[in-house]
């Protein structure tokens, strides 16, 4: 792999536009029937862990269960039931999080879409021109998998192919730390100094996860330049130091949970 020296990192988000019409014209995506492991209420610290780090289990085949995974809350005690029912399930050795989801996702398009990216529910989907683009350029830290798509009432043709970009690939902010902020939910905590990448913690990745939470991807220099020089569109890659309105507000309020 071509080695890069460039380390400005980029926030691969959806495209500004105007107005909020165009903004969801360009990205007609909602996920539907997803299984989530409930969030959890927490009765000695008193907050709701819902966690940043949603991983993607096998799916869920028994009827009764699946009834349960809708999201939450749940109380601590039946949480960790639930959680000890689906990991039994599943034949699970690692523990399951909040937000956890189970299956192939499956996504409605809603109306005909050309857009190369699309940003369901903080996650990113990407068409075929952008797969094949990010595999012959040979990009690193993602797979992909194939999620169920079904037209919208006003979808007049056949749907593109569109692939669910899997974020495998890491990197932290400067100085970020995590931290456990209640031993009796495992709640975690995470400080925010800086929103700058730090080049010392990033694993090379082309693609990647920032402060192990799995909404926030990330782009190499590399990456970067592929996406603006094809042209994709519904996206923009932006620096990560340049704060925004939430950034300002998530590091003033720092630490955050986890
Ligand atoms: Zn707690």
């Amino acid at each position: 792999m071509q080695q890069t020296t460039d380390t400005t990192f980029y926030h691969l988000i959806q495209q500004e536009y105007e107005t909020d019409r165009l903004t969801s014209r360009a990205n007609p995506i909602v996920t539907i029937g997803e299984l989530y492991m409930p969030v959890l209420q927490c009765d000695v610290c008193g907050t709701q862990r819902c966690g940043g780090q949603q991983q993607r289990h096998e799916a869920v085949t028994d009827p009764e269960l699946a009834r349960r995974l809708d999201g939450g809350p749940l109380a601590f005690g039946e949480w960790w039931g639930l959680a000890a029912k689906v990991r039994e399930h599943l034949n699970l050795a690692e523990d399951v999080m909040p937000g956890d989801t189970f299956g192939l996702p499956t996504y409605q398009i809603t109306l005909d879409t050309a857009s190369d990216f699309l940003f369901p529910n903080l996650r990113a989907v990407i068409s075929q021109r952008v797969l094949n683009a990010f595999q012959s350029a040979g990009l690193s830290g993602y797979h992909t998998i194939e999620p169920g798509l079904v037209p919208g009432k006003r979808v007049r043709n056949e749907l593109p192919p569109y692939y669910e970009l899997c974020v495998i690939g890491t990197a932290w902010r400067k100085g970020t730390i995590v931290s456990t902020a209640c031993n009796h939910c495992g709640r975690r905590q995470r400080t925010l100094v800086s929103l700058e990448i730090d080049p010392e913690r990033w694993d090379g990745s082309d693609i990647f996860t920032v402060d192990g939470v799995t909404s926030i991807i990330g782009a190499s220099a590399r990456a970067r330049d592929l996406i603006v020089e094809a042209g994709f569109t519904n996206v923009q890659c932006r620096d990560f130091r340049i704060p925004t309105f939430v950034d300002r507000y998530l590091l003033e309020h720092s630490p955050l949970s986890a």
